[in-house]
């Protein structure tokens, strides 16, 4: 084995070129910790990981710092299309931006015609692939990540007779498994794609980008050891728990890591005031700042309870408020901050007039008083329904506001009863009372509660974690073990 393995990581969406959800933070973030990860870590092995980012028409990038290097065609019924290949460098890292007509006429990243993001998806994870010959670098292991890259796995599969990409070994991180990219049968044999003849995927999955994506390759990575057995069962597999349950040996489940640097309490100039795990007491001047800004009573005791995220059936909004309004004797105030679905934005404002002194839901996207939030407020609420990894409570921890959090996924294996936060069983308004009751007693015991902030202050949630972790597979496929 050679000294350096070199890695093709495929992705739709990275930081800090564009962002829409949390896979800009792993894409922006993984590929860079691999390449930086000590020697002594590795086995003096080195990662040349290169990343692969379609030229997205909103992409964050100087059209000055861009590149040509390559250009070529791919098959397509009808007209092959043209593909343009432009290079940056982002801290010493090659990414490879693709352009051609089905991304450059799309409006945004995603939309909400499927038929389009898959036509544009396919053609990105084709061009990707076969950028390969046009490198003059060999990559040893693609790297895709969720449906958007998953037919770049499935095309070198299906054509392994190639000698350029036979020798590729492939690894598959699941972010998010219910995305599967819909019914592909037109794309797939518009771009040439064999279909796929093995009764192992049930029939509606063999169209699918994402499930041929996981029937390639030859390591699945879903994002959180829980996920990887969730997904086992018929609850969170969604259909595809059988054929994965064939695949178990093929999968490790790998917690994401958090960008240290932007998220620290210590450092970051959103707050009203920085602090560190020694100097607590600093923090209450951030709660009053948050109480002032939202208009709720300026009050140190009354525990401050908040959510931030998407506002989706998946976070489980519709547990908390009925949780929160089961426990209207009790005192807290309660802070939404998010957007999404319109009938749980609405039902979000319902509470807010129905407890008009102690819930402001403020529907909208804002990263200042999200981090506000997380460096003033005592607990962090998250009743995902599934949670593949979560970021938000990682983020919590660090900033000192304690998780109360549904036991499922990522933030299982992230959140420990009554060390670093709380934990409920159940994706329902009883389940989360229980553990809302134990973090409220836990509250009024100060220096219980202090000890729960510091353990979570502590916690290493550094991406180099996660990058050793998927160093142990890199090598493992290189010496044949998967
Ligand atoms: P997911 O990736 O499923 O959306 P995560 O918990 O992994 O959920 O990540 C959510 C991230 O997005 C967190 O960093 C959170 O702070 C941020 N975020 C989401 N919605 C908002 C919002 N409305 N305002 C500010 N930050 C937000």
């Amino acid at each position: 084995m050679s000294n350096t393995i070199n890695i093709l990581f495929l992705a739709a969406e990275a930081e800090p070129f564009i962002k829409i959800g949390g896979l800009a933070d792993v894409a922006g973030s993984l590929p860079l910790a691999l390449r930086s990860l000590p020697y002594q870590a590795t086995g003096g092995i080195k990662f040349d990981v290169r990343l692969v980012l379609p030229l997205h028409s909103a992409i964050r990038v100087e059209t000055a710092t861009l590149h040509p290097v390559a250009e070529f065609s791919i098959y397509r019924r009808g007209g092959n299309e043209e593909v343009h290949v432009f290079e940056t460098i982002l801290d010493g890292m090659p990414v490879y931006f693709i352009n051609g007509d089905p991304l450059s006429s799309a409006p945004s990243v995603y939309s909400l015609n499927q038929a389009l993001d898959r036509e544009k998806y396919t053609f990105f994870s084709l061009a990707a692939l076969e950028l390969i010959r046009h490198l003059g670098w060999q990559p040893e292991i693609i790297h895709a990540n969720d449906w958007h890259t998953a037919l770049a796995l499935y095309a070198l599969r299906s054509g392994r007779s190639d000698p350029v990409l036979a020798h590729l070994r492939t690894i598959f991180t699941v972010h998010n498994l219910p995305f599967m990219g819909g019914d592909g049968s037109d794309v797939l044999s518009a771009y040439g794609l064999i279909p796929l003849n093995d009764d192992s995927l049930p029939e509606w999955a063999r169209t699918q980008p994402l499930p041929l994506g996981l029937w390639s390759a030859d390591a699945i990575v879903p994002v959180s050891p829980t996920y990887a057995r969730e997904i086992l069962t018929p609850d969170f597999g969604c259909g595809l728990n059988p054929y994965l349950g064939t695949r178990a040996n093929s999968m490790t489940g790998i917690l994401n890591g958090l960008d240290v640097i932007s998220w620290n309490p210590e450092t970051d100039k959103s707050l009203a005031t920085r602090f560190t795990a020694d100097e607590l007491p600093a923090r209450a001047e951030n709660k009053s700042a948050l109480q002032r800004v939202l208009d709720l009573k300026e009050d140190s005791l009354v525990p401050l309870l908040v959510m931030i995220g998407r506002i989706d059936q998946q976070k489980g909004l519709d547990i908390t408020f009925e949780a929160l309004r089961r426990m209207a004797d009790r005192s807290w105030q309660f802070v939404l901050l998010g957007s999404g679905d319109p009938a749980l934005e609405n039902a979000a404002r319902s509470l807010q007039a129905d407890l008009p002194g102690r819930v402001r839901a403020v529907i909208r996207y804002d990263a200042l008083l999200g981090r506000l939030m997380y460096g003033g407020a005592d607990m962090f609420l998250m009743p995902s329904r599934y949670e593949p990894c979560g970021l938000a409570q990682m983020i919590a921890m660090r900033y000192g506001c304690v998780p109360v959090v549904r036991a499922t996924g990522g933030l299982k294996d992230t959140v420990h009863e009554g060390k670093t936060g709380f934990l409920f069983q159940e994706a329902e308004a009883g389940s989360m009372v229980e553990g809302l009751v134990r973090a409220l007693t836990s509250f009024i015991m100060p220096g219980k509660w202090q000890h729960i902030q510091r353990n979570g202050m502590k916690k290493d949630f550094s991406w180099s974690r996660s990058a050793q972790k998927y160093a142990i597979i890199y090598r493992s496929l290189m010496s044949g073990f998967h």
